[in-house]
């Protein structure tokens, strides 16, 4: 294979046969359901990356992780309507000053605080989708922050993240990442809140944690989906997490730029490898790969409310 899209993945094997749907004109468009192109990353070619991703015809929800990003999210939405939505929120390493290093690529984060009037402002753009993305993270912390003030300004934070949501029907992208020593605290944590505010419309993205954890947030209404880590070796617990989901509940993303999948591992990710995370899907649960290209698409479509 010398190129890859969302839909050309399944030419891998002459003798599959996916083979044949490469001629077949009625098919659907893979949807990455988070991403992040609106981010630094991008700024030097970012005209041919939404290139690629047109030609890949993949649609995408590109998400901010705070206001400017998010500002960015929506402009790019009405620039390129036919494939791109727009997230708006603020993440929860944002609250905080702090210097984050993700997948090789680095940065410093300035605090913020969510301001829910500048966000509903933001909103009022017909492409904005969801709210996120937001939630609970454990895992980066900040130095010269109490342990349980962290905790408070970023559970503080995301109640009114989740208010806001509610109050404009929208759903929720919702981040999670526990401490290195208990894990699923922040899950617990991130739930417990959610039943809190009596609001179940959202999607825990990248998930990562143990099929009891998926099993809570399942029977809570909410949907999760997967990164590219799906593909990565020595991820066991996570294949059986996919393997037991209801196919109603899943759905894929890249999250670029981080988290390219095994193939193109190590590079900075693109919404066009999408394909890559339907395929581990399809493997792991034993159908085809356009069975979770229908599936997928279809569940983007209704939980984000796209046409
Ligand atoms: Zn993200």
């Amino acid at each position: 294979m010398l190129w890859v899209s969302g839909r050309d993945v399944r030419v891998k094997n002459l003798f599959d046969i996916n083979y044949y749907y490469f001629f077949d004109f009625d098919f659907t468009m893979l949807i990455d359901t988070h991403c992040h192109l609106n981010f630094a990353a991008y700024k030097d070619d970012i005209d041919e990356v939404v290139q690629r991703t047109i030609d890949a015809e993949v649609r995408v929800i590109n998400v901010g992780s705070q206001y400017s990003t998010s500002q960015r999210a929506v402009e790019m939405a009405e620039k390129y309507p036919d494939n791109f939505y727009a997230a708006i929120g603020l993440h929860p390493i944002h609250m905080f000053d702090m210097h984050v290093d993700e997948s090789e690529l680095p940065f410093k984060t300035r605090k913020e605080e969510f301001s829910p009037e500048a966000y509903e402002k933001l909103a009022q753009s017909k492409k904005v989708v969801a709210i996120g993305e937001m939630g609970i993270d454990y895992y980066h912390v900040p130095e010269n922050v109490p342990k349980r003030e962290f905790a408070r300004i970023q559970q503080w934070g995301f109640l009114k993240g989740v208010a806001l949501a509610k109050k404009l029907k929208l759903p929720m992208i919702l981040h999670c990442r526990g401490s290195k020593e208990d894990m699923a605290k922040a899950y617990n944590d991130m739930l417990r809140l959610l039943k809190e505010s009596d609001y179940n419309n959202g999607v825990v993205h990248c998930y990562t944690a143990d099929r009891e954890i998926a099993r809570k947030f399942i029977k809570a209404g909410f949907m999760i989906s997967f990164t590219g880590i799906i593909t990565y070796p020595k991820t066991d617990e996570l294949a059986k997490v996919v393997k037991e989901m209801p196919m109603d509940r899943l759905m894929i993303e890249t999250d670029a730029p981080y988290l390219a999948p095994q193939l193109v591992r190590g590079k900075r990710n693109e919404p066009r490898y999408v394909g890559y995370i339907a395929d581990r899907v399809a493997e792991i649960k034993g159908i085809t790969y356009n069975e979770v290209e229908e599936t997928t698409t279809n569940n983007a479509m209704k939980f984000f409310n796209l046409n």
